[in-house]
């Protein structure tokens, strides 16, 4: 079960800590998949994604 960085929301696949942003708050409570290939897409500046990857578009808080 992949884990979802509550920060920014980048799905994490393995370890405990975001490699986007570091944080260490990650939860399994997130759905929605959204997948980034180029982080200057209109997509990734609405939601404010600034590297490539796969990211929740829901996150429980
Ligand atoms: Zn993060």
């Amino acid at each position: 079960m992949e884990k979802a960085c509550k920060n920014c929301r980048r799905l994490i696949t393995t370890g405990n800590e975001c490699p986007i942003c570091r944080s260490k708050d990650l939860t399994a409570s997130w759905s929605g998949l959204l997948i980034v290939y180029d982080a200057e897409s209109e997509i990734a500046k609405k939601v404010g994604i600034t590297s490539p990857g796969r990211y929740a578009i829901r996150v429980r808080a």
